[in-house]
């Protein structure tokens, strides 16, 4: 499920009753998750949910986020509060919360911050607190992980999971695989000279993926990290240079694609601009 099709729901008053907010980083989820609230909690008619300047809006932020006067009493975030864990009291003291009618809003939202880390006990005070309908005004519970597999199955089988985008340490991983095989075609380039060489290795760079948006800046980002990486493990200074060059390159390619050239043109020029000819 899309994050813009939960808003959506959200608007209308319609949203399910516990959110799984997963994939992305912290930050993505985080900022989730204040949209999110933001639009249930509004003070605005529901076309213009979230108004971003209402009495509700203005003051749903995260906590601490370096604005310590705004807070909302009917938003409330739980953060893990043991070295690893988010303790069974710290749930039931938020669950306990969950209990009132809301203070201002039309209903209230929970945030559990790290909901990977909720232990056994814990996750099944939520589950007992997700069966129980609301008694008065609806309310919403957040749960925010890296992916939704973290979760004890009968949470994510309470819950509706919105996936947030591929994490980074998917990207990462990803930028690694990718700059062994572009260093390998860059050496079979240097040994051989030969052309087919070269388009391989912009082949190469788009197993990066995720090339059909136009506007999205991701793959670039992880086809300039796979040549980042490489550069790291190239012995010759003369290479990495190229690489760093090309890397840089990458990185301010998306109005070329904006202006229709596909992907692989694109990685195929680049690559040949940096690298025809070898670096010695
Ligand atoms: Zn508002």
């Amino acid at each position: 499920v899309k994050l813009d099709l939960v808003q959506g729901a959200a608007r209308d008053g319609h949203l399910y009753p516990a959110v799984i907010l997963h994939g992305s980083n912290e930050a993505m989820r985080q900022e989730a998750a204040v949209t999110l609230a933001r639009t249930l909690l509004c003070a605005e008619g529901a076309s213009l949910r979230p108004c971003g300047v209402c009495n509700n809006c203005r003051r749903i932020v995260w906590p601490n986020s370096g604005d310590n006067d705004r807070f909302h009493p009917d938003f409330v975030v739980l953060r893990r509060d043991l070295k690893t864990a988010t303790s069974v009291d710290a749930t039931r003291d938020m669950l306990r919360t969950a209990q009132f009618s809301p203070f201002e809003a039309r209903g209230q939202v929970f945030v559990v911050a790290n909901a990977e880390t909720l232990s056994g006990e814990a996750a099944n005070a939520l589950l007992k607190n997700l069966e129980e309908p609301a008694t008065s005004a609806p309310r919403h519970f957040f749960l925010l992980a890296p992916s939704r597999l973290d979760l004890l199955p009968t949470l994510r089988s309470r819950a509706l999971a919105v996936f947030l985008g591929p994490s980074e340490a998917l990207d990462q991983a990803t930028a690694s695989d990718l700059a062994q095989a572009f260093g390998a075609a860059l050496s079979a380039y240097q040994k051989s000279g030969a052309g087919i060489h070269l388009l391989h290795a912009a082949d190469v760079l788009g197993g990066a993926g995720g090339w059909e948006d136009p506007r999205s800046m991701r793959p670039w980002a992880v086809a300039a990290a796979a040549v980042s990486l490489t550069a790291a493990q190239l012995p010759e200074a003369a290479a990495r240079r190229r690489c760093l060059a090309l890397a840089e390159d990458l990185l301010g390619a998306p109005p070329l694609r904006l202006r229709g050239i596909m992907a692989e043109r694109i990685l195929d020029g680049l690559v040949a601009r940096h690298f025809a000819g070898g670096w010695r």
